[in-house]
């Protein structure tokens, strides 16, 4: 729209226009110009709104960004989407690796991993809403006690787990945290 050819008339009055409205700026211009890398969509804890949490990294972790989620008597909890989305993966491993788990697509190559669920509360293909129940909080696969093991990826790769905009602190740090999903 902004060309480079376009008569100096009209790129001023076009440029007057966009002055007038960052909305403009924001609809019209970056599409135009350098596209930016897809912003990871806003993911927060799979938990609901309220409850706290204790968020554990360790550098031997498999993948190493992955987080495991403790708090007391947390066996048959409720495991909340992080963010709308589509369920392409309900799967049980039995007593192996993640044992039931669970995958939501979001968009731009990004995904969540729910694993060591007790049971599920969606089937492969449904679309999610953020904040909606997917499964409980169990001790499914290769797990030492009930919580949620939670991951974040881009294109399949393991990524560093932001939640609200809030980067987790990484490694070998327990951190008491806060959901806020869908308050
Ligand atoms: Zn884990």
């Amino acid at each position: 729209m902004l060309s480079r050819f376009a008569p100096a008339g009209r790129r001023t009055a076009f440029l007057a226009s966009l002055a007038s409205g960052a909305l403009l700026l924001a609809a019209t211009v970056l599409p135009q110009s350098a596209q930016p890398a897809q912003a990871a969509p806003l993911m927060r804890m799979p938990f609901r709104c309220g409850q706290t949490w204790n968020a554990s990294t360790r550098s031997d972790h498999s993948p190493q960004f992955a987080v495991d989620f403790n708090r007391d008597n947390d066996f048959g909890d409720a495991v909340i989407a992080s963010a709308g989305g589509r369920v392409t993966t309900v799967r049980n491993l039995g007593d192996t690796s993640y044992g039931r788990y669970i995958i939501i697509d979001h968009g731009g190559g990004w995904t969540t991993l729910y694993a060591h669920l007790s049971e599920f509360a969606v089937s492969q293909g449904q679309n999610v809403s953020m904040g909606q129940r997917i499964g409980s909080v169990g001790n499914s696969g290769g797990s030492s006690g009930p919580h949620l093991h939670y991951e974040q990826r881009l294109n399949g790769a393991d990524q560093r787990v932001v939640l609200g905009g809030n980067p987790v602190t990484y490694f070998d740090s327990t951190q008491s945290l806060t959901s806020h999903n869908s308050c």
